[in-house]
This record gives C-alpha cells, structure tokens and sequence, in this order.
C-alpha cells in the first residue's frame, strides 16, 4: 500500500487556513477539519501588519485583499477626557514604502473568506465542516484524529491550529493553566454610516487613558467601524470570544471617557467581553507527526495587535518545513520550531509589557498623556521598536 500522505489540519482559523493554503500551493494534500457547521469568523476587525500582508501576497492574495481592505492613512491617539488628538505614526504608502507591502484593516470574515476561497479553488472539498475533534493517538508511520461524530481520520501529519482552547495541546501535552490577567476586551462593529462625520476617518485611533483603553478603526472598505476597548475588572473571567455584554455595562466601564468614546459605544449593535488571560511559554510544541500553530501553542494578549499574523507566519513556514523534510518529521518541526519559537516568544512577551503602558493610573492627571504621548508614543521610537517585528520576511527564511 501507497504512504499515507495526508496532512491534517485540525481548526480552519486564519492559521489554520494559511497553513493549508501553503501546503496546497506547495503540492500536498490536505484536509481542514473545522468544528463549526458552518465557514464564519467572528464580526470582529483585525490589523495585518506588513509582515503579516507580506505573506498573504506570498500566497496569490493581493488582489482578493483590495477587495475589502481599508488602508488606513495613520494612527492617533486622543486623551481619554478632554478628546486631544495627537498624529502617533503614519500609515499608508509610508508603511508600503519602508516595508514592501502594506499594513492593512480588515473585517475578520472577509480574511477568514478569502483564505478560504484560496484553499477551496485548489482543492474545493479541502475544507471539513463539524468536526470538532475529540482526540488524537499517534503510532509510528501515522496519526490517527477522533472527532465527537465518531469519525476518524488517519494522516501522516496533523497540524492543530484549533486556538487558545486547543484539544490537541491538551492531547499533546496536558491541560494547561490560564491566569486572569485583571482585564477585560470588549468588542463591537458600527455601520460607519451611523456615525457622525467627525468619526468617519480611514485612520486608527487609540484612546489613552488610566485604567482602560479604547482603539478603533475602519474595517470592509471602510462601512464598518471596528470598536475594541480594555478595561481593568476583577468581576469577569470568562474567555470566550462569543459572551454578550450589554452597552450599559460597556458605557459603565468608560464612565468620564470623553463623548466621543460614548457615542460610538451607543451605536454598537451587540458588545461582546472576552476576559484577558496568559499562560505561561510552553518547552516544545510538537511531538511525533503531530504539531501546533497559532493560539494553540503561544497565545497571546492583544497589546500588540500580532496573534493573527503570527498565525499567519507560522501556517506559511510549517508548510515550508514539511515539504522540504516529508519523511522525517523530528527535522520538519524541530527546525520549524527553531524558526518560530523566539520570535513569538518576543511578541508574547512585548504584548505583556504593553498592557501596562496601554493604561496606568497616572493618565487620570490631565497633563500626563500629554507627557506620555511626548515620552512613548512618538513616530521615531515606534519605527525603532517595531522595525524588528515589521520588516520580518516569514518567505525568505532559510528553512
Ligand atoms: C480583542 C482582540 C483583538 C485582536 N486583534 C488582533 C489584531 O488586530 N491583529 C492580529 O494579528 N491579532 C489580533 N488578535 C489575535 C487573533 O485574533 C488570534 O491570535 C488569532 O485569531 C489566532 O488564530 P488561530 O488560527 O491560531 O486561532 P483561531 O482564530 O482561534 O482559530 C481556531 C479555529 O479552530 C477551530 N476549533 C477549535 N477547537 C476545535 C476542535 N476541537 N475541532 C475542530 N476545530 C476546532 C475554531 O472553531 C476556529 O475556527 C486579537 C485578539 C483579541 C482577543
């Protein structure tokens, strides 16, 4: 009998999918199981940085992006109360300019479908739907997924890229220990044309503030404005990305934030709450024929807007590890995690560090942000400590 030669991809999230629209480019068969009955993301925004845009142009997607991207023309950042706005760095043709491809603002659904119209145009029934896996053996030649219908499925490798709750982590590895970091995101789309037309703006703004953060920016050509916000609260540790709040708890978090703030919060049509948790680096990440990517091995905290993209650095270099060493796995993940390990390691730890100069109590004091903008934010050092996160080339990387 001919090798098994399937590739296993358990969870069709972002990394998931770039991971399966990889390996298919590169020749491999491939199977994405996803638990949901349906192909949807979250209506949520998420940022792609130039090193994240600079692999999905790697994968054909250029193209399919300018259908729904915004690209935004810079980030400010406004005072809490008093609505003071300061330009913090430039976007647009700047980025495109320093760091080859752009840096993008994107509806979560509309990634999440053009990845998966990628993967379905090269194999159309690549993509499983409820199957939510249950647990995973492997023995020697091949892995063997359980899922919770009582199929099966045996392949020579397995790919977990199912997100910060990842049954093959826990299959792998045990279950792990989350810690509630004492803060809460909250969530939420705006029809861009409720807003009034001082808030319509392609740029993305972030709020400072003591004891809570707001950010915004405009996602699916610009017709929706994306609202995320983060607020210290003990009273909530629930992580899960589908938990309705109320807009009343919501404006109650932001109480004496500044009107604008509380106007978009108003016309949110359902606010969602996700409790902030960390867990602590984990030694490997594979074992056998069997691996992780994403979320499942190295979540991270919003702070630096990079777990999506490093999903997506992961899903394109994995791929690139196992064409190029198919019949050993110990060399195929050992040099993918060689590869990925320090540098997620890096944004796990700056997304930490960044929580507590996203919010301190000392911008309470009116002049504070002022000094802080003057001391933290400024264009020039946000170049110098983002450089080596933006100019990555995850498809140059000698594999
Ligand atoms: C408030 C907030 C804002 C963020 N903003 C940004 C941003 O601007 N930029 C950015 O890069 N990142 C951002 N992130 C992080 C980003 O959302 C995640 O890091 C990213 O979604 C991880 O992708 P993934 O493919 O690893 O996992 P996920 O996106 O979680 O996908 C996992 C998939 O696996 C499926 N699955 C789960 N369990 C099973 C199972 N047992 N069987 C089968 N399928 C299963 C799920 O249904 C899902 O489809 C943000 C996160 C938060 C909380």
């Amino acid at each position: 009998m001919a090798p098994n030669r399937k590739i296993v991809i358990v969870g069709g999230g972002i990394g998931g999918l770039t991971a399966a629209l990889s390996l298919l480019k590169r020749g491999h068969d491939v199977e994405v199981h996803e638990q949901a009955p349906e192909l949807k993301e979250v209506g949520a925004g998420i940022q792609i940085s130039s090193n994240g845009t600079r692999v999905l142009f790697a994968l054909g997607l250029e193209e399919a992006l300018k259908r729904v991207q915004v690209l935004p023309s810079r980030r400010a950042i406004r005072h809490w109360a008093t609505g003071e706005t300061w330009n913090w760095f430039d976007l647009g043709a700047a980025t495109r300019e320093r760091y080859g491809t752009p840096h993008v603002m994107l509806h979560r659904g509309d990634l999440h479908g053009l990845l998966a119209d990628a993967v379905r145009a090269i194999k159309p029934d690549a993509i499983m739907l409820g199957r939510r896996c249950a647990g995973i053996t492997t023995d020697g030649d091949d892995a063997d997924v359980r899922f919770e219908n009582g199929d099966s499925v045996r392949a020579a490798y397995v790919i977990g890229a199912d997100g910060i709750h990842s049954k093959i982590r826990a299959a792998l590895f045990g279950a792990d220990k989350p810690e509630f970091t004492g803060a809460v995101a909250w969530r939420g789309l705006i029809p861009m044309d409720e807003l009034p037309s001082h808030l319509r703006t392609m740029e993305g703004v972030n709020w400072l503030g003591p004891h809570g953060h707001v950010l915004h920016y405009p996602v699916r050509r610009g017709e929706l404005m994306n609202f995320i916000s983060f607020v210290e609260r003990d009273d909530w540790q629930i992580e899960s990305w589908v938990t309705q709040g109320t807009k009343d708890e919501l404006a109650g978090n932001f109480r004496g934030w500044h009107a604008d703030v509380h106007e978009m919060i108003s016309r949110i049509a359902t606010p969602y709450k996700w409790a902030l948790m960390v867990r602590g680096a984990m030694p490997r990440w594979s074992r056998g024929r069997v691996t992780l990517l994403g979320d499942a091995c190295h979540p991270t905290l919003p702070f630096l807007g990079q777990g999506g993209v490093m999903a997506i650095e992961d899903g394109y270099i994995v791929a690139a590890c196992l064409d190029k060493y198919f019949g050993d796995p110990a060399a195929a993940f050992t040099r993918y995690e060689e590869i990925r390990r320090e540098r997620t390691a890096t944004v796990v730890r700056k997304a930490h560090e960044n929580r507590r100069s996203a919010f301190s109590p000392a911008l309470a004091d009116p002049g504070a942000v002022a000094v802080e903008v003057a001391r933290e934010w400024q264009q020039e050092r946000v170049r110098e400590r983002m450089e080596w996160l933006y100019a990555y080339d995850a498809t140059a990387v000698a594999i």
